[in-house]
């Protein structure tokens, strides 16, 4: 394995000096991504996949858990001591523009990595190699990021993220603020890069054609813990956990005859700060029965884990199934 989780926890300070507390951004969780394999992690907005991300990449300090990246240890390195990390796992952040420096040219920029690391290299010939292999003429290295579009600037960002070789790219909502029609450019550079270069990825999103178009496996979240993992092709085929149900089938679908199968989620998402007790997806699930609201359900299974008291079987509708307009 390239990265290997085991039981993370962070948490966030809340409330004044007497009465402080924390809560439980991320609540617990573990995976492992191979090499050359692209996991997901979909969810909600705060649902903590972001919090997760960073935190596997050292940017968030954790509160409990380990974490392995390469054979090693990885998670007690502070400071100075991650530089070598950064090399060997690049993150990709969401903004593709915003993510650039504006004073900067595309040349300087994909080749930033090798001046912070101290990598000797001709960085001309780098940068030409660097944009060819994200289907960018040589022209584009004299631009600066406000003459790029958004398409460009996220090849750009990649660009950027491959120069030294990673093992390991963290993504963060890869098409955000792209136009559909990018949006699929983007993630076949993805696809192509991984095959290439033998990539692992960790990709963050909650947007499920990115995930249906370039994960192997994927995690749901909810409330910073995972509720259902597995491979992407068989959870898509099939979810078994009612909120991953209900997520896929909000997914905008072509089919106007399947749209009509949306089920809708009833209540806001509970804060962080007052979990429901049991199965905290409780509140919000069409399924839930009395045993939910007091027993929390642990994850079952081994390939595909899923933590509810009673996965769905396939094309289950709920027990009040009310049909939805798309
Ligand atoms: Fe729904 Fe109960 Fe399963 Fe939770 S344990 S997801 S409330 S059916």
């Amino acid at each position: 394995m390239i990265l290997s989780v085991r039981d993370l926890q962070v948490s966030f300070p809340v409330g004044r000096l007497m009465s402080r507390s924390a809560i439980l951004g991320v609540a617990g969780v573990s995976f492992d991504i191979a090499a050359g394999e692209t996991f997901a992690l979909v969810g909600e907005s705060g649902s903590g996949k972001t919090t997760l991300a960073r935190a596997v990449n050292l940017l968030q300090p954790i509160s409990a858990g380990e974490i392995t990246f390469d054979g090693k240890r990885i998670d007690g390195l502070r400071g100075a001591d991650t530089k070598p990390l950064r090399r060997e796992m690049a993150m990709m952040f969401q903004d593709p523009v915003g993510s650039l420096s504006p004073r900067m040219q595309v040349r300087d920029i994909v080749t930033e990595p090798f001046r912070v690391h101290g990598v000797e290299a001709d960085l001309r010939a780098e940068a030409d190699r660097l944009l060819s292999l994200v289907g960018l003429s040589g022209d584009f290295a004299n631009r600066f990021p406000h003459q790029l579009s958004g398409g460009q600037a996220r090849r750009v960002g990649v660009a950027r993220a491959i120069a030294l070789n990673p093992k390991l790219i963290i993504a963060d909502e890869p098409t955000a603020g792209l136009d559909v029609s990018v949006q699929g450019e983007v993630l076949n550079l993805l696809n192509e890069l991984r095959e290439r270069l033998g990539l692992a990825m960790l990709i963050i999103t909650h947007n499920l054609h990115v995930v249906h178009h370039v994960a192997d496996r994927m995690a749901v979240m909810y409330l910073g813990r995972f509720v259902e993992t597995g491979e992407t092709e068989a959870i898509f085929q099939a979810p078994a956990h009612p909120y991953t149900a209900a997520l896929l089938s909000a997914n905008p679908e072509p089919d106007p005859d399947k749209a009509k199968d949306r089920i809708s989620l009833p209540a806001e998402v509970p804060s962080l700060l007052a979990r429901p007790t049991g199965c905290e997806f409780h509140t919000r699930c069409p399924w839930a029965q009395a045993r939910c609201r007091t027993e929390a359900p642990a994850a079952q299974g081994t390939d595909r884990r899923i933590a509810c008291h009673f996965p769905l079987s396939p094309g289950a509708r709920p027990p009040a199934f009310k049909e939805t307009a798309p």
